[in-house]
């Protein structure tokens, strides 16, 4: 790029989201110099906290997975301090209620599902045996599994409608963002996994101390914030105020919708939208870290972080999650249906709402779960929607990102040995 202005041996990262600060980690621990430009006033992207009134307010009702693979590879969990959550929820009807557990972690409520007639003897089983498939399986082979929707995979192994629509369809919808069950069913499966593996949580300080990890990994000085890329070249990027910068790579981290509108050969993905309302509560109307799912729809989940993370109140009220599909803003449905979920509201106070237009991008079938990050020699492309749209995909894309830079730059190198004199690019 012409009149550039920065650091030109440096790989220039577009975003500060989970996947570019896993590429910018893994490239600064190969040694190489590296520039993350950030358009927003912080790093995280998706996964920040706000705190409001000494309440610890995630942008949207996220959790972490210890099971996630990659997570483990480049994170220190334990300095997270993840409060864990129960391995299980209780599924709210209109009047009636059942828990279920993961059996193994929860031996009291092993059988609570199917006694409070969640389903037939049939049901369970098969819900018994995807579990077990899907927990002992590699994880290649259920990559490499069919793929069609999820309501279709689920009725092929002989779910019941009743057992889809009141466990399934609810639980789902939480995690998906969507209730028509046509997320790939390998993107399930492999969901279903990490849920059986792994314990989910938050981080005692909040979700935004996970990319926060990996900022503080980078030297001093190379994230930039503010700074909102609008032309991106192999060679360096241009900046909304018209300053352009130099690099010896170019790596694009941003959000799908982003990613399109800097790059034209990608093509950008349906996103489904959620909205998040958090309540402060006098006290706990559950007292136990446990997911409400609600059957009817009416709002998707529910439950009381702070009975998992007393550190989300400063005060010692409870803080309420309530989540809703789509963009929502009156309070007042989301009330009313807590009032029957919890049995009473009185006292509490709506601190805030967090409608979040794209949170996730939609994998219907058949869902690649590997799009290619290198679009050519110096310019690449990292996020979710390479991936998994998940903590872990983006995680995943960030680090396969950063190893094709590493690639190209170590054979660009060696064909410079290779053929001495030859003029170099920079
Ligand atoms: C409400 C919600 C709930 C979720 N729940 C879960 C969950 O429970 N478990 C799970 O695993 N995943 C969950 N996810 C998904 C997960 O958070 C995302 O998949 C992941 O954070 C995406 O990371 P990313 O780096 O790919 O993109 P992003 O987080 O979107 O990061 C992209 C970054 O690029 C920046 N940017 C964009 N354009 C520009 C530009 N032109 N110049 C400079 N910077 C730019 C953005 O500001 C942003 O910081 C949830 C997401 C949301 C929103």
């Amino acid at each position: 790029m012409d009149n550039s202005r920065g650091t030109p041996d440096a790989v220039i990262v577009v975003g500060a989201g989970m996947a570019g600060l896993a590429c910018a980690v893994r490239l600064h621990e190969a040694g190489l110099a590296v520039r993350v430009l950030e358009a927003a006033d912080g790093v995280g992207g998706r996964v920040r906290t706000d705190v409001v009134d000494g309440f610890r307010l995630d942008r949207g009702y996220q959790v972490f997975n210890t099971a996630y693979p990659e997570a483990r590879r480049v994170l220190d969990i334990d300095a997270l301090d993840v409060r864990p959550f129960a391995s299980g929820m209780i599924v709210q009807g209109a009047t009636a209620r059942a828990r279920v557990m993961l059996p193994w972690r929860h031996r009291r409520h092993a059988l609570s599902g199917l006694l409070a007639g969640l389903g037939t003897l049939r049901d369970n089983a098969v819900l018994a045996a995807i579990t077990t498939r899907d927990l002992v399986l590699p994880g290649s082979r259920l990559r490499a599994g069919r793929d069609r929707r999820t309501d279709e995979e689920l009725r092929a192994w002989g779910m019941s409608a009743k057992m889809i629509d009141c466990l399934m369809r609810p639980f789902l919808a939480g995690v998906l963002l969507e209730r028509d069950l046509e997320t790939s069913s390998r993107v399930f499966h492999l969901l279903w996994r990490s849920f059986a593996r792994g314990t989910i949580g938050v981080p005692a300080l909040g979700m935004g101390r996970i990319p926060r990890q990996l900022a503080d990994r980078l030297p001093p000085g190379a994230v930039t914030l503010g700074a909102r890329v609008t032309e991106v070249a192999a060679d360096g990027v241009r900046l909304a105020d018209g300053t352009t910068i130099d690099g010896r790579a170019v790596v694009v981290a941003t959000d799908p919708g982003s990613a399109g509108g800097l790059l034209s050969e990608i093509e950008v993905p349906p996103m489904r939208a959620v909205t998040t309302f958090y309540h402060a509560a006098p006290r706990s109307p559950l007292h136990e870290p446990v997911q409400v799912i609600d059957a009817t729809g009416a709002v998707t989940d529910t439950l009381v972080l702070t009975d998992a993370a007393p550190e989300y109140s400063a005060d010692g009220r409870a803080l309420v999650s309530t989540s809703v599909l789509g963009l929502a803003t009156d309070e007042r449905p989301v009330r009313r249906r807590l009032g029957e979920i919890y049995g009473t509201t009185s006292g509490w106070e709506h601190l805030a709402t967090y409608p979040i237009p794209a949170a996730l991008p939609a994998m219907p079938p058949p869902h690649p779960l590997r799009k290619p990050v290198r679009l050519r020699s110096g310019l690449y492309v990292c996020g979710d929607h390479r991936d998994t749209a998940s903590l872990q995909g983006a995680l995943v894309s960030g680090r396969r990102a950063a190893q094709a830079v590493l690639t190209d730059l170590a054979s660009h190198h060696a064909g410079h040995r290779a053929t001495p004199g030859r003029a170099t690019r920079r």
